[in-house]
């Protein structure tokens, strides 16, 4: 029954970013759990995409995607759903982070970091909520937000970073109240500090304070945040609408 729930067998997922990071990791889980996966990246995926087949015996695509790009975004929804047949849940998660101080922002800089994370989350949600609605299906979206959207985070100056999660955060509660009634929910992930790419590369004394920082005395792992998503997209969470999931070790709570 439990395992029932949770299962997203006869699914077919969208996971952005999936070539890397979070959405790697992420897409593995969703396809354990019987989805079959599309990634859409900036880079080809195909070979993560390649890989997640053999290992779960589910079908999978990749394309080559920008977020930021509606025409992109709107041609790779409908190569993907010509492909798999039909799209059922979107795991929304690409994005960018800058260690800037807002005083130092050019207008490029801040308009790059916002265009990312919160136009992108914005295109690809809207457009899988027309695919959905025009197709009269139900679905489920997930959107990483973070908790960088609650608190600001020290020692780096990241104010585009901070204001574009924030904004994701009231997009999904925005999305979540205007399609109640469609049968499509949405949700958001609010993670704290987590290993990948993205924050590998930072600065040692910076990441040595985080990690100082944070109740858990570490950072988290993006396997530490598949169940959240898994739950969000399944149906072990059909009343929940509008949520965010903070998935920090702590962090926000002291
Ligand atoms: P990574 O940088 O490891 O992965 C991000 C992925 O998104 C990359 O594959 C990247 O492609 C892709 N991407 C970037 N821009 C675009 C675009 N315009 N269109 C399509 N794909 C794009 O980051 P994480 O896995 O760490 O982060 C994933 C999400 O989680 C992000 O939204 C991030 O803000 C959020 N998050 C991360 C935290 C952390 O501590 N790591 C904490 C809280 C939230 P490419 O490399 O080819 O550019």
């Amino acid at each position: 029954m439990v395992e029932k729930i949770f299962s997203l067998e006869n699914k077919v997922t969208i996971v952005t970013g999936g070539n890397q990071g979070i959405g790697k990791v992420v897409a593995f889980y969703l396809a354990d759990a019987g989805s079959d996966i599309v990634i859409f990246d900036l880079a080809d995926a195909s070979e993560v995409a390649k890989e997640i087949a053999e290992k779960y015996n589910v079908r999978t695509a990749a394309y080559v995607c920008d977020v930021t790009n509606p025409t992109s975004v709107k041609e790779c929804i409908q190569k993907a759903a010509d492909k798999m047949g039909k799209l059922d849940l979107l795991f929304n998660n690409a994005g960018i982070c800058l260690h800037k101080n807002a005083i130092d922002c050019t207008p490029e800089d801040w308009l790059k970091v916002v265009n990312v994370n919160l136009n992108g989350i914005f295109f690809m949600a809207q457009a899988f909520g027309k695919y959905l609605i025009s197709n009269n299906k139900k679905g489920n979206i997930v959107n990483t937000a973070s908790m960088s959207g609650t608190i600001v985070n020290i020692p780096q100056g990241q104010a585009s970073y901070n204001s574009s999660k924030a904004g994701v955060a009231h997009l999904t509660k925005s999305l979540a109240v205007e399609w109640a009634l469609k049968g499509i929910r949405v949700n958001s992930i609010s993670p704290g500090y987590i290993r990948t790419e993205m924050t590998g590369t930072v600065r040692q004394d910076w990441q040595d304070y985080w990690e100082s920082t944070i109740p858990f005395r570490r950072m988290g792992t993006p396997e530490e945040l598949a169940g959240a998503v898994i739950y969000l997209l399944s149906d072990a969470s059909t009343y929940t609408s509008g949520s965010d999931l903070m998935i920090d070790g702590c962090f926000t709570v002291v």
